[in-house]
């Protein structure tokens, strides 16, 4: 069983899979069921610690404290945008130097009566990124650590409970697209994403999730291989290897033949269709031309793309492109029979859009 145990060497339970829980409790000579209702009170009632898990005995609450602990992040700070985005700050465990904040955001569409429709969260699954993608405040941050399952999951179920106080249910959808690079940080994201689509916990359904990545391939291939059954975003972002090259450094090593490859051998397996996510920056992977080279790799495999507007982001040279390039760029990809959507980006005035998401206070320099 790999564990990961905190400064008292207890064990993390929160760090533990389901498998791994449950011979967490064999090992203590628990009944099995013991393991359930544990993976319960972590996952889908949230508790912050063992004296909290009733049905447990107070003799096996005692035990557990000694050996275990159930590590929750914290939730810092809320701000919410005039479009009804909402962006949660947390602090994750740890101190001084091991102190780190992550920011996740809730995004909600509403009928027109009002009602809450879709409840979208996006989670950060890394405090940084390795990657230094030229437009995104995250990148700029530099790189600190990964997070396990367990903060990934309390994210979602911490905008979760408020989801169910405030609209009168819970979250509809779940996306990978915060802080960090999710396939970085491979085996808790995709721990994460199979908790989070227990009956005994959320119960979302794996369709319902969505795993963004810049395009490393290895892993690509590797969801494909494991037949994980969540959705699959491709961060393109410039539809040629020199555009590409230029605002996202993880092209030199990882082009777009690789990637073509990548891609095709996920789809011979899954027969599952990618989404691309195309963020729309102004005179520079906005022409006609652009939109007719994006066409050729939307159509690698079955695919549609998201033309998200982009939020300019403070220190950066790149800047959102104009509507009249907009609907010129659209109209070359409609003209092809590609299957487009224009994503305004929310929660700009917030800091809380694609590319903005970035921990400005309190945050020791990255590596
Ligand atoms: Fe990292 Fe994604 Fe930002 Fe690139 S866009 S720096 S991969 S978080």
């Amino acid at each position: 069983m790999t564990v990961q145990t905190d400064i008292d060497e207890k064990i993390n339970l929160k760090a533990l899979t389901r498998q791994e829980l449950r011979e967490f409790t064999e090992e203590l000579g628990l009944q099995s069921f013991r393991s359930d209702q544990l993976f319960q009170w972590l996952y889908q009632k949230g508790v912050h610690s063992f004296d909290e898990m009733t049905n447990l005995s107070k003799d096996l609450r005692s035990r557990l404290k000694e050996i275990a602990t159930v590590p929750t992040i914290e939730h810092v700070r809320r701000q919410e945008s005039k479009d009804g985005t909402i962006k949660f700050l947390f602090k994750l465990q740890g101190e001084g130097e091991e102190e780190h904040k992550v920011e996740s955001v809730l995004i909600p569409d509403f009928y027109p009566d009002g009602a809450a429709n879709r409840l979208t969260v996006c989670v950060s699954s890394q405090v940084g990124c390795v990657y230094g993608c030229s437009f995104c405040a995250t990148g700029k941050m530099g790189f600190f650590r990964n997070l396990t399952h367990g903060e990934i999951v309390d994210q979602v179920q911490y905008i979760n409970a408020l989801c169910e106080e405030k609209f009168g249910k819970g979250i509809t959808n779940v996306v990978y697209m915060g802080m960090g690079e999710p396939l970085h940080n491979y085996q808790a994201v995709v721990s994460s994403a199979s908790i989070i689509t227990d009956q005994l916990s959320i119960g979302l359904s794996p369709r319902r999730i969505t795993v963004s990545t810049v395009g490393l391939t290895r892993r690509i291939r590797q969801l494909a291989d494991e037949r994980q059954p969540f959705n699959l975003a491709i961060s393109l972002h410039a539809a040629n290897d020199e555009k590409r090259d230029e605002i996202m450094p993880i092209n030199s090593s990882m082009d777009l033949g690789q990637l073509k490859e990548a891609v095709q051998y996920y789809y011979a397996r899954l027969h599952r269709p990618l989404t691309y996510e195309y963020l729309l920056f102004d005179e520079f992977n906005d022409s006609p031309e652009d939109a007719r080279q994006l066409a050729e790799i939307v159509r690698w495999v079955p695919s549609k793309v998201n033309i998200i507007m982009y939020n300019d982001v403070a220190g950066v040279a790149l800047k959102g492109a104009r509507e009249e390039r907009l609907d010129r760029f659209m109209q070359e990809l409609v003209a092809r029979d590609i299957t487009a959507t224009v994503r305004r980006s929310r929660g700009d005035d917030i800091d809380a859009g694609c590319g903005q998401l970035a921990i400005k206070e309190g945050q020791p320099q990255g590596k």
